[in-house]
């Protein structure tokens, strides 16, 4: 192989680009050629990019507006000679910055982790066979087969194409889809964007196949050779964080200027500048809740991980959040509510109906040889096929689509040997299956002089449509009658069976390709065969839960209305409390309704039958003008804009194309709608644990906050120093309200309605009780200051048992706030053994704090007599009691607590 060139592979004839990369295209390299161009050229992969430099990353923890103010602090105290507090106060502040750095790499770590499970695979020609392979195996010279729907493994030289659009707006920024032309030579200096006749790594086959051979892998690649300047995918902000830092902001505002208030009020009183100067401080560093952004990546970063253990895997960090208030889920049929292990029990041919005797593993024959228009209905169903039958350990299965594999059996188990068959009629070639023309036709080599036939499959309207005439129970043709062969699918649609229809027509000999047009209209009818598809216990449970859960179930389906309505009823989505079949209309019928009617109609139905991708993408926009929040999964090639357009685009790990995953918010790694449901359920858990660490810790915030003032006001000694709320903040966040992350989904996460999309994270009893636990902190840190220093306590004593009783009434506080709303024994000792953990360190450090010299000195505490801790512990444990009493005062009264009780949605 001549050296490789960087570029200009667009400017050579597929001819000279072949022989340069020493491949012949139908036999492609061979196993021993790639090892050693792998040697040469490494795997394609690109390096991975790091998002932004850690050095960066570090800095960049400490550009927010309190980290200035302690800097500030810092520099201030130092220039006064206290050179303990400046040091303090400056190592708490780099401590801060390290945990948040580690925290933030962690959740970013586990993102990037999740992202590099879905691998993607290529179709190449090796050794002269077709394989999957996974992406990252290619070398250059590899022959690559495209298919509309995969992602662009490498950088192609196209050799063949068909009606190939690309989107390569990943590269060019382009929206539209660009068409493709492999039998064409361009100038050298023709731009990316302009070069038809070649496919650049990471974009995307919207429409078409193509044949390319592999010119540049991995970093040689255009993508590789940008990939610095490509946006990093990577994002941790979601709408709460956001709103949180927004929030931080503005009541930063608020405090700095109260606390100039009152570093004014108190120097104007006579006070020292440097004592005020102290409160200010505290104030700032008290009343704002600085962990709170980090704590939430975390929990969110948690909740991505819990998802993966049950096969959802989350792309985007915000899925997580938006999960949890979900109330419409709009899911396939096929493979996601039904197993798709298609079985085919009826055949229609000949005008006879035939039920297809045991399973189609088995070698029962039937008898298919005396009956010639049964006998081509199976053939067509077996050389219109892209499925095959292959043996392993000792077992027949079939590999490629079910539906196609289905055909396959039924064919086989009538005896007709599938090899001598395609050896008998060669594929010249094919138009592949798309649910938006619901056919797919494949164009075989006449037998000696005779003409080419033309089989073709799909959906009985597809089929029929291009039918006029049929094949009688001798093989003889005969005039159709379209009626009754639509009334005979009818028939099998309603007993849940999935119908395909069958014909062929013949073309004039030396025809190698086939178009669409030559099989619009004039084909002979062969018949239909009918498929069993069960739907999935999972599914059935799951979607029970859905609707306990106040959550809508939605079955959309390429699939005819009537086999989706049975399948849908046996799914327990039929009309609630009544049995019976489920609201159904078709594609066709939603396209004359208006605007509004189609709101409604969205909101009403629960089967929409023989949709196309585009008529997804206005039933998810119409149910979101009524202000639903919407899961949509999707497979297909054309699903990206319905999938990015939902709430939550979930797309199909096993069937789903690289397009539809990319356009995703989340995959399900086993297609099953059962993993939609669990991640709803961890999504609801994880958000009710925010709440519960949001309800815990600003309380907390309130409290420090409101001592200050009160000693200001007072015109007393500071009860607590502001190196001391900083050690405060910093390890109870840590060691106490991180516990919650680990809370598991509380029971009945799944028995409430969907949380509203615009209700506010506080509602209106959490604040009362943020208010209620934060007043019961002042009083009771202020008090037992107070009480100490009446009592002979030094100052550093007091402010210690001040600390103490925070860091206490947080600890006991933080059993209330294990559930929002029910009693603290309803939780169970046993379902977060970290909470004990934690619990326990804190006394630990709560100890070291107040009995090791080195902490007394750095944070100016001293130990307290054992009486002390007494009172303390009091404080705490009437929190717990005060709080609890609350809790169960609002549950017998029914005063609609922040978690409404199980709805009226069932
Ligand atoms: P879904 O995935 O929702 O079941 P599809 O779009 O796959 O819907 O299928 C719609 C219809 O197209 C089916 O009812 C069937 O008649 C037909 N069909 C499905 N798969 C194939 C295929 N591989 N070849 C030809 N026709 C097919
Ligand atoms: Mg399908």
């Amino acid at each position: 192989m001549s050296e490789l060139m960087r570029d200009g592979w667009h400017a050579l004839d597929s001819q000279t680009v072949l022989h340069r990369l020493a491949v012949e295209p139908a036999q492609g390299l061979s196993e021993s050629e790639v090892a050693l161009r792998r040697q040469r050229h490494g795997l394609n992969t690109l390096k991975p990019r790091r998002p932004r430099p850690a050095l960066l990353r570090f800095l960049s923890q400490f550009h927010q507006p309190l980290i200035y103010i302690l800097l500030a602090a810092t520099v201030i105290t130092a220039a006064l000679r206290e050179w303990v507090d400046a040091s303090v106060i400056l190592a708490v502040v780099v401590l801060n910055a390290v945990v948040g750095f580690v925290q933030e790499s962690k959740a970013l770590h586990a993102i990037a982790a999740l992202a590099r499970t879905l691998v993607s695979e290529a179709t190449v020609i090796r050794d002269g066979k077709r394989r999957r392979v996974s992406a990252a195996e290619l070398v250059p010279g590899d022959v690559v087969v495209l298919q509309s729907g995969d992602k662009v493994p490498a950088d192609l030289r196209l050799l063949t194409t068909r009606d190939l659009e690309v989107d390569e707006s990943t590269l060019t920024g382009e929206s539209q889809p660009v068409p493709k032309q492999a039998d064409i030579t361009l100038p050298p200096d023709t731009l990316l964007a302009e070069r038809l006749n070649t496919a650049y790594a990471s974009t995307n086959a919207t429409r078409g196949q193509a044949l390319g051979v592999v010119t540049a892998t991995g970093d040689r690649t255009e993508v590789g050779r940008i990939s610095e300047l490509m946006a990093s995918a990577e994002q941790v902000a979601t709408p709460l964080t956001r709103k949180i830092h927004h929030f931080s902001h503005l009541l930063l505002t608020a405090i700095l200027a109260l606390a100039l208030a009152t570093f004014i009020l108190g120097v104007w009183r006579g006070e020292s500048a440097f004592h005020m100067f102290m409160a200010a401080v505290a104030l700032m560093v008290g009343a704002i809740p600085e962990g709170l952004p980090a704590a939430i990546t975390i929990m969110l970063a948690l909740g991505v991980s819990r998802m993966a253990h049950r096969r959802a895997v989350i792309r985007k960090l915000p899925a997580v959040e938006t999960l949890g208030s979900t109330n419409v889920i709009c899911s396939d049929k096929t493979g996601t509510l039904t197993e798709n292990r298609m079985t085919v029990t009826r055949v229609l041919a000949g005008g006879e109906v035939v039920e297809v005797p045991g399973a189609g593993y088995a070698a029962t024959s039937w008898e298919a040889a005396s009956r010639p228009a049964l006998r081509e209905c199976l053939r067509a169903g077996l050389l219109c096929n892209d499925s095959r039958v292959v043996e392993r350990e000792g077992h027949w299965r079939t590999e490629g689509d079910p539906t196609e594999g289905a055909l396959l059996l039924a064919a086989s188990a009538a005896c007709l040997d599938l090899a001598l068959e395609e050896q008998r009629h060669p594929r010249l070639d094919t138009i592949p299956f798309e649910s938006s023309h619901q056919y797919m036709a494949t164009l075989h080599a006449p037998a000696g002089e005779g003409p080419a036939v033309v089989y073709l499959k799909g959906s009985v309207e597809a089929v029929l449509a291009r039918c006029d005439q049929v094949l009688d129970a001798a093989g003889a043709t005969i005039p159709i009658d379209a009626n009754a062969i639509h009334g005979a699918a009818e028939r099998m649609a309603s007993d849940g069976l999935r119908v395909l229809a069958l014909a062929r027509t013949t073309l004039p000999p030396g025809r190698r390709v086939l178009k669409p047009g030559e099989v619009a209209r004039g084909l002979t009818f062969l018949g239909l065969q009918g498929m069993l598809d069960p739907p999935r216990d999972e599914a059935r449970v799951a979607v029970r839960k859905c609707r306990n859960a106040g959550i809508d179930v939605k079955m959309i389906t390429g699939d005819h209305a009537l086999t989706a309505r049975v399948i849908a009823e046996k799914l327990g989505l039929g009309p609630v409390g009544r049995s019976g079949r489920p609201v159904a209309l078709t594609g066709r019928e939603l396209d004359t309704l208006g605007e509004e009617e189609l709101q409604l109609a969205a909101e009403q139905t629960t089967v929409f039958a023989r949709v196309t991708p585009e008529q997804k993408l206005r039933l998810v926009r119409a149910l979101q003008t009524r202000g639903h929040v919407v899961a949509m999964t999707g497979d297909g090639v054309n699903d990206g804009p319905a999938l990015r357009q939902a709430n939550i685009g979930i797309a199909m790990g096993i069937t789903g194309t690289d397009v539809a995953k990319d356009a995703a918010d989340m995959v399900l790694i086993d297609d099953n709608f059962a993993s939609i449901e669990a991640a709803v359920e961890e999504g609801r858990g994880v958000f009710d644990n925010l709440t519960k660490f949001i309800v815990w810790t600003l309380p907390t915030n309130l409290g420090e906050a409101l001592i200050v003032l009160a000693s200001v006001v007072l015109g007393t000694t500071l009860p607590v120093l502001p190196v001391q709320i900083l050690w405060i903040n910093m390890t109870t966040a840590v060691l106490l309200g991180l516990t919650l992350a680990f809370e598991p989904a509380e029971p009945d996460v799944m028995e409430r309605p969907p949380r509203p999309p615009d209700e506010p994270i506080l509602t209106h009893d959490l604040i009362m009780r943020t208010l209620f636990v934060g007043s019961l902190m002042l009083v009771a840190g202020m008090g037992l200051f107070e009480l100490e220093l009446v009592r002979g306590a030094s100052e550093a004593q007091a402010r210690t048992a001040t600390v103490n009783s925070v860091v206490m009434m947080e600890l006991f506080y933080l059993f209330n706030c294990r559930s929002l709303v029910k009693p603290m024994r309803a939780v169970g000792w046993g379902s977060n053994p970290w909470v004990f953990v934690g619990c326990g360190a804190m006394l630990l450090v709560q100890l070291l704090f107040t009995y090791s010299p080195v902490m007394n000195r750095l944070f100016s505490s001293a130990p307290m007599p054992f009486e002390s801790w007494l009172l303390i512990v009091l404080a705490g444990v009437a929190v717990l009691l005060l709080v609890g009493l609350e809790k169960s005062i609002r549950l017998r009264h029914g005063m609609g607590g922040p978690q409404r009780a199980v709805g009226s949605a069932t």
